[in-house]
């Protein structure tokens, strides 16, 4: 079968796959505990969920505009102003099937085979993968440091003619880092000076810890939206729990958003206008539901930190931000049970019945992306499970359900 060369080199989402396989077992009965899954527990916002009833109630749900219902763009336009202090126009706002088809979009719209994307390791997995689809060159920065925040001249150092865009993410998944103000500042110029796109995926952005804020890159900035070379993502996906509703949306240059909406009208023509309701609702609901959830989250990254403590030889930098921690876990990879980060994944699966995702996905072999977005039930059971399977200091002896298992390979 002769099939594109680029969709074959294109590999699944590490992290959908394990979800999927997770699955599997608990199909089976086996009681897997979810550490590697990027989603908070909460219920739907109450207000996203009576305007998409709403709206599918009235029966009259058909195609809308491609760029988003005037209704959703309106409140992301109230979203900017009161999140971002930006002055936002309609036209400047393209509403995807989620962040994800947002950044995909932006991605196709600007760059041509051969032009260069500067990715920030740790990484999300998809955006080296999106930038090779699209037939362009993710050029990885790596901190040299063994940090996962990057020096200002390490990214400087990699911009050339072909340097099309960089993305920032921040808070960061898979390390949880908000990056310093200092950095923020220094690329926007960076960006301003050199002409390229800066691509802020700011789907995280409320949930930081510690006081902390992860200030914005248009703050940095003194050209408007139409002006600017800031592209900012956002979504309702992670901010209100709100994963399956599958709305993510651009802010940019409104000639940026008319190709953009050239490419989607081609692709999905519109995201569902039940969907967009939905968002509408969440945006324009009570958003105490985002501050709860940031509350217990970072309750949960205190959990995790003190869990990992005493894991022996175990190294976590302590999270800012997302529902993620990238702990190394160096000592163990270099074992008889596991020689690189994807086969400590499957042992730890296989032994424990615990999922965590490979740190290589993220670009930082060694370590493991753990996600604290589900209960602290679920991550002390998980972080013993895996405790119990690699640190010799555990106990032998566990019981997951009513079964005793016993380590026997230490
Ligand atoms: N960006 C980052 C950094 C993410 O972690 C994710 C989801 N895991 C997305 C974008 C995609 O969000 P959405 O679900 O809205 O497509």
């Amino acid at each position: 079968m002769s099939l594109s060369q680029v969709a074959i080199s294109i590999p699944t989402s590490p992290t959908l796959a394990l979800n999927e396989e997770a699955r599997l077992l608990r199909e089976k009965g086996e009681s897997v505990i979810h550490l590697g899954i990027g989603e908070p527990k909460n219920k739907t916002p109450i207000t996203a969920i009576l305007s998409s009833a709403a709206k599918l109630s009235s029966g009259d749900v058909k195609y809308v505009p491609t760029d988003g219902t005037p209704s959703l763009k309106k409140a992301i336009v109230r979203y900017s102003e009161e999140n971002y202090d930006r002055v936002v126009a309609p036209p400047n706002i393209i509403v995807s099937d989620g962040a994800k088809q947002s950044l995909f979009n932006i991605l196709f719209t600007l760059c041509n085979p051969q032009d260069e994307v500067i990715v920030i390791a740790p990484y999300w997995v998809s955006y080296p993968e999106m930038v090779r689809m699209i037939g362009a060159i993710p050029v990885i920065v790596t901190p040299e440091d063994g940090t996962f925040v990057p020096r200002f001249d390490e990214i400087e150092r990699v911009v050339g003619s072909y340097t099309k865009a960089i993305i920032v993410n921040s808070p960061n998944n898979p390390s949880g880092m908000i990056y310093p103000e200092d950095l923020i500042s220094k690329i926007v110029d960076l960006c301003e000076r050199k002409g390229i796109y800066m691509i802020c995926d700011d789907i995280y952005h409320k949930l930081v810890f510690d006081g902390k804020v992860a200030v914005p890159a248009c703050k940095y900035t003194q050209n408007d939206v139409e002006n600017s070379k800031i592209i900012l993502v956002n979504g309702v996906a992670k901010l209100y729990g709100m994963t399956g509703f599958r709305v993510g949306w651009v802010i940019a240059p409104r000639k940026l958003v008319e190709i953009m909406t050239n490419v989607q009208s081609q692709t999905t023509t519109c995201v569902s206008p039940v969907m967009q309701a939905a968002a509408e609702g969440a945006l324009s609901g009570m958003q105490s539901i985002v501050e709860s959830l940031r509350l217990s989250i970072q309750n949960n990254r205190d959990v995790l930190m003190q869990e990992l403590h005493s894991f022996t030889d175990v190294h976590c930098v302590k999270p800012q931000g997302t529902f993620y921690a990238l702990p190394d876990f160096k000592a163990y990879c270099r074992k008889s049970v596991a020689k690189n980060s994807v086969e400590l994944c499957q042992f730890l699966l296989k032994k424990a019945l615990v999922v965590t995702v490979p740190g290589k996905e993220f670009g930082m072999e060694d370590h493991l992306r753990l996600s604290y977005a589900g209960t602290v039930k679920e991550l002390t059971e998980g972080i013993e499970r895996m405790k119990w399977a690699l640190d010799p200091n555990a106990p032998g002896e566990i019981y997951i359900g009513d079964r005793k298992l016993v380590r026997d390979w230490l």
